[in-house]
């Protein structure tokens, strides 16, 4: 669906949504899965489904595999009664949903769900997507999997009242980056959410701007230490940052994650990398890192991160590794060439 412009709006027809459609509308009951490390798009949008479902009296679970308590900002949306833990997500079920999921390796321990799910649908935005569902509705196109959500629930005639909203715009405006990465229609989509009269400003705080203080030290002590190697990438640069398990101390996921923001935003380099050291109790192959990579306009990240084993999209990739900081550096530099 071009515009006048020729951008893409989305990848996918009415038509391309029917199959997805039909599995959700006459499902007896309903799984859905979001992917390890929650942000607020997967969770917001499994909220955002699972509500809707809800009211059509089909009973769903809503889960994730890691870490064991979802995130502190994420507590903030409506919905959250739906989540169980892992344990709990049923063996068997009617319909399988997984959302924001590039992979079957982003279900984590709950992968062995799929096998018991008599029908399975995939809903994405990732253009890395393995497309491992029966019924696959993955737009790459789209700036984040809720705004998939939306239009899914405007096909099954569901309602986006208050609470939908919030969980939908809680995915909106984390993935635009606060609505920095746009297409068209993203605006409008933002709107008919804040129609419904969710306050957007106090949605954005309690997910991207609200840290302890303890962030602030931490933020220097990383940032202290940030390299800048100008000759990777053929010369476009590489900025990277570690943050280690002995900065991160009681402070929570969401200012670890706030590192990338920051370093991404380093002119002298077209590709950022922030190495995140995990909690990890078996440790006797190194550390293990989560590791954050964003370019901005002439790297492809997700192909580096799938050459790395992970994944995601053309500007913001990641991938999960084992090691020394200094051997896993000269593995992505030599990715870089
Ligand atoms: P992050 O840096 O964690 O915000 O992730 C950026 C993008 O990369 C997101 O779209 C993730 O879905 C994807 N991503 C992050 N880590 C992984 C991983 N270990 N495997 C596959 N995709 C990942
Ligand atoms: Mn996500
Ligand atoms: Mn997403």
């Amino acid at each position: 669906m071009p515009t006048e412009s020729g951008q893409e709006v989305s990848e996918l027809s009415d038509a391309d949504l029917a199959p997805a459609i039909d599995a959700l509308t006459s499902a007896s009951s309903v799984t859905v899965l979001c992917h390890l490390q929650p942000d607020a798009d997967t969770i917001g949008s499994g909220l955002a489904l699972a509500i809707a479902l809800d009211r059509r009296n089909v009973p769903v679970q809503v889960s994730f595999a890691e870490p064991a308590i979802l995130p502190d900002s994420l507590q903030t949306l409506p919905g959250g009664d739906f989540l169980v833990a892992p344990d709990e997500v049923a063996d068997e079920v009617d319909l399988l949903v997984t959302v924001d999921c590039g992979s079957v390796g982003r279900l984590g321990r709950l992968r062995d769900r799929l096998d018991g799910a008599r029908r399975t649908v995939v809903v994405d935005h990732h253009r890395s997507n393995t497309c491992f569902g029966e019924i696959n509705v993955v737009d790459a196109a789209a700036e984040s999997t809720a705004s998939v959500i939306a239009r899914l629930l405007d096909l099954m005639g569901a309602e986006i009242d208050k609470d939908v909203a919030h969980c939908l715009y809680a995915g909106l405006v984390t993935d635009t980056g606060s609505f920095r990465w746009v297409r068209p229609g993203t605006h409008a989509l933002a709107e008919r959410l804040l129609e419904t009269g969710i306050d957007g400003g106090r949605i954005a705080r309690a997910l991207l701007d609200t840290h302890p203080f303890g962030w602030l030290p931490m933020l220097s002590r990383v940032l202290g230490s940030a390299e800048l190697v100008q000759e990777c990438a053929q010369g476009r640069g590489l900025v990277y940052a570690v943050v280690e398990r002995s900065d991160v101390g009681d402070l929570r996921s969401e200012e670890v994650e706030s590192v990338i923001d920051i370093v991404r935003t380093t002119s002298d380099a077209e590709v950022a990398a922030v190495f995140k050291e995990m909690p990890d109790g078996d440790a006797t192959d190194g550390p293990l890192w989560s590791v954050s990579l964003r370019s901005k306009d002439s790297v492809d990240v997700s192909a580096v991160a799938a050459q790395l084993g992970g994944g995601g999209h053309r500007f913001a990739a990641g991938y999960t590794t084992r090691g020394p900081i200094a051997e896993l550096v000269s593995a992505l530099t030599d990715a870089l060439e």
